[in-house]
């Protein structure tokens, strides 16, 4: 806490769909009244960087990208708002002295900074599951030894947070992660073989940023979803169970071994698993759409289809593997999703390609450093763009 007695947090990732509504439930939550923003960062969005900076009276704005310093710093001129740029520039942002961090940049750039944050005892939200998927147990002991608390933003992770018992951890037999299924639930591979990155990005419920909404047709997403589960709750890959849920209102569910299963639902908006993060474990006001259960009428579920979304086997396939498996099929899947949005590669060869990555990677040990994790995940980018110029050589 700062000696005003505000909540000190910085929003690493501050212009993205997360950082926006973060900043919106700051807002909600009293503003300037009662949270102190030490540091935002953001990438190429220079204009809503500053304008972010001067409405939370942000410390510090840090752009990701050197090149787009000279525009902040214009933009910022005379604020006396503090501006840096770079990769290097993001870690010190993260490492300022926030009580907690929002960790909402996109992909594995989102690791060093976070894990800056961890290191330094903040507390963590953490949004940017790649952390985890990519670091894994590391990531963990990382927020233990630094003693933040590591608290989920991903809305299944939340609910499942929250639909956790204290000291019941021994009597949970599984975990049920609920998935939209996305804008492909019922399409054919055949319908998917030639959908580009415009189709594939409109999400049926949820209004997110690119990498997630593809993620989300593809369901990478939930493949990263299911080991982002197993390191923050610490079960075995046969306790995580994924369940298609088109209405997305059932967040995620955990099931006790009396036969009960705990849910939390709630309207698809992130700021209510947002707020609980940043208000944990306290429950504040928001102004967010109310479930109308008469209206809802019903719930439905069905079993996801690993033929149709080969994601769901490979994400298996890492938890049963795992080593640096994650990292791998974390990293391949990055890289395969920007060739795929460059219209390089084809939406089902997405998965292609992580598959192949991981297979050549099976004989990868536990990573016993950090350096380890970013060696692993710097191989398989180089394996998956290779194999990408590969395809369109025989193209
Ligand atoms: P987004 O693309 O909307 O925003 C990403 C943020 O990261 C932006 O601020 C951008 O400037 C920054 N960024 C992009 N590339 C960067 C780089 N190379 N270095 C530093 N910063 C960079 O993404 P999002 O949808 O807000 O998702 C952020 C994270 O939260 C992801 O890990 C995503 O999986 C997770 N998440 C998002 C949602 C959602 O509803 N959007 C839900 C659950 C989890
Ligand atoms: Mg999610």
């Amino acid at each position: 806490m700062a000696e005003t007695g505000k909540r000190r947090i910085s929003v690493l990732g501050s212009t993205g769909s997360i950082g926006v509504n973060t900043l919106d439930v700051v807002n909600q939550l009293g503003g300037r009244d009662a949270f102190e923003v030490v540091a935002i960062t953001g990438n190429a969005n220079v204009a809503l960087l500053a304008e972010q900076a001067k409405t939370s009276g942000a410390k510090l704005a840090v752009t990701a990208d050197d090149a787009h310093y000279g525009s902040l710093k214009e933009a910022l001129s005379g604020t006396g708002i503090e501006v840096a740029a770079g990769r290097q520039a993001l870690i010190e942002a993260g490492a300022r002295d926030a009580d907690l961090v929002m960790a909402a940049i996109v992909g594995t750039a989102g690791l060093a900074p976070t894990l800056a944050a961890a290191k330094r005892g903040a507390d963590i939200a953490l949004a940017n599951k790649e952390c985890l998927v990519s670091a894994g147990e590391l990531f963990v002991k990382a927020v233990a030894k630094g003693g933040g608390r590591l608290i989920p933003v991903d809305s299944e992770h939340s609910a499942i947070f929250q639909s956790l018992e204290d000291d019941q951890h021994h009597a949970v037999e599984r975990i049920v992660l609920t998935a939209s299924g996305g804008p492909f639930r019922t399409w054919t591979r055949e319908q998917m073989a030639g959908v580009t990155a415009d189709i594939a990005r409109a999400h049926p419920n949820w209004s997110m940023g690119l990498k997630i909404s593809i993620g989300s047709a593809s369901m990478f997403n939930k493949a990263l979803e299911m080991i982002e589960a197993k390191h923050l709750f610490d079960v075995a890959p046969d306790q995580i169970e994924v369940i298609v849920h088109p209405q997305s209102i059932i967040h995620s569910m955990v099931g006790y071994r009396d036969g009960s299963v705990l849910a939390q639902l709630g309207s698809p908006d992130m700021r209510t698993a947002i707020g609980y993060a940043l208000t944990y474990p306290n429950r504040s006001k928001l102004d967010v759409q109310r479930l109308d259960f008469a209206k809802l009428a019903r719930l439905d579920f069905e079993a996801p289809d690993e033929m149709r979304f080969p994601a769901l086997r490979l994400a298996r396939t890492a938890l049963e593997r795992g080593g640096v498996q994650g990292a791998v099929m974390n990293a391949a899947e990055e890289i395969s999703f920007h060739a795929f949005c460059a219209g390089r590669i084809g939406f089902l060869n997405m998965a292609d390609i992580a598959e192949q990555v991981m297979d050549d990677m099976a004989g990868y040990g536990v990573a016993m450093t950090m350096d380890e994790v970013f060696a692993a995940d710097a191989e398989a980018r180089r394996r998956a763009d290779e194999i990408i110029a590969k395809k369109e050589m025989a193209a």
